[in-house]
């Protein structure tokens, strides 16, 4: 095959040889592949080791290592770190009775390393469980090639204008289609909850929604959703990246809009209760913006413009079908009078973990006097 430039060599191997080894029968072995957030709090990290036979649940998987210093996550001469393995899936990559397992990292005194906000966000799930809290994210992304210029972009300019791309269909149209397919297929086949998918409105650029998942299983299918997404596109020989903003001008960025319901929420008289946990939300602002995305705001800077359908970083907002907002309350759910709400400022690349903590502890635990002050 010849690489038309843009496209990695390795998406160029032979994958009909490829195919002749994964056909090869396994007999009794289990092939158990570790996934782990690296020191970046962005990147994505794995290994595989075999297993003598096939774990039934993540329980009946073992602790591992890795070495910290080559993933941003060394502390002085201790570099190794743990991984403890915390939620299993099938591996829609080497099939049954294959297992991605999805890591927390602890250092070597045992407490969670820096970028592992996953601790931190289990013990609040914890904390509210009987709250009933749901989740659902909108990841969206955008393809590059090799070169990093947006996937299927004219060499040396731009496609057409924003218009015809959110939701379409045509080689003019919709970009890439193949790995939004795929992945599609990929998280069903390893039991990640992921619900919808689309085209989204810069060329390239697409989203596929997970949810609704309880508590801190929003955060672990988040999570492996990614890690499938990256190894797709590795196979295609292109890139996805959660970029905020990866294009300036007049150019949509990149979101993780993140939805929210607590049993209260989804009975009869719901919307009041939406409305006072707005309300708690409108006075925690800029504590919330602090971790909707890994450099403290200032990723989310770039795309929270109050342009191109987002609102601005600087002011908080909410409002029924209002897409400019920082909160909307979906146009069915003013109808109903019960349901859930979005909150639309969270960035492509933020981290799962540490949006929904934040987004229950304002919500379900900040008792009310101490909001400001928290
Ligand atoms: P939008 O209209 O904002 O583009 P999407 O259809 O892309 O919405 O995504 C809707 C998201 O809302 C999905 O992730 C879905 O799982 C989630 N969701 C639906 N119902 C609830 C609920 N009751 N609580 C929390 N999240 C929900
Ligand atoms: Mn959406
Ligand atoms: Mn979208
Ligand atoms: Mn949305």
């Amino acid at each position: 095959m010849v690489n038309m430039g843009s496209v990695s060599d390795s998406s160029c191997l032979n994958k009909a040889v490829r195919q002749q080894y994964l056909n090869l029968p396994q007999r009794d072995k289990c092939q158990v592949t570790y996934i782990w957030i690296d020191g970046t709090g962005e990147g994505l990290r794995n290994k595989t080791r075999t297993l003598d036979c096939e774990p039934q649940t993540v329980e009946d998987i073992p602790e591992w290592n890795f070495d910290g210093s080559s993933t941003y996550q060394a502390e002085g001469s201790n570099s190794d770190m743990y991984l403890i393995p915390v939620a299993m899936f099938r591996d829609p990559f080497t099939l049954d009775p294959n297992k991605l397992v999805l890591c927390e990292v602890l250092k070597y005194n045992r407490l969670p390393a820096e970028t592992n906000h996953r601790h931190r966000c289990k013990k609040v799930m914890e904390e509210v469980r009987e709250r009933c809290i749901w989740f659902g994210m909108e990841q969206e992304y955008t393809l590059l090639g090799m070169d990093r210029h947006p996937f299927g972009w004219p060499k040396n300019g731009y496609p057409g204008p924003q218009g015809p791309y959110y939701c379409g269909v045509g080689a003019d149209n919709a970009y890439g289609r193949d790995i939004v397919e795929c992945h599609y297929k990929a998280c069903l086949y390893a039991g990640v909850k992921i619900c919808g998918t689309n085209a989204e409105v810069m060329p390239s650029q697409w989203e596929f929604q997970v949810g609704p998942c309880e508590g801190i299983d929003m955060g672990d299918h988040l999570w492996v959703a990614r890690f499938l997404l990256h190894r797709v596109c590795e196979d295609f020989g292109v890139i996805a990246t959660l970029d905020p903003k990866p294009m300036v001008g007049n150019w949509n960025g990149a979101g993780c809009h993140t939805n929210v319901s607590t049993r209260e929420m989804r009975e009869e008289g719901g919307l009041q209760v939406i409305e006072e946990a707005i309300e708690k939300l409108s006075k925690n602002h800029n504590k919330h913006i602090k971790e909707y995305d890994p450099r403290g705001g200032k990723d989310n800077m770039r795309r929270l413009t109050g342009l191109h359908e987002t609102s601005s970083i600087h002011d908080f907002s909410a409002g029924v079908a209002n897409r400019g907002a920082s909160i909307r309350i979906p146009r069915q759910v003013g109808q109903d009078g019960r349901g859930y709400f979005e909150d639309r400022r969270p960035a492509a690349n933020c981290d799962p973990y540490a949006v929904t903590r934040v987004i229950a502890t304002t919500c379900l635990l900040v008792p009310e006097e101490d909001e400001e002050k928290e």
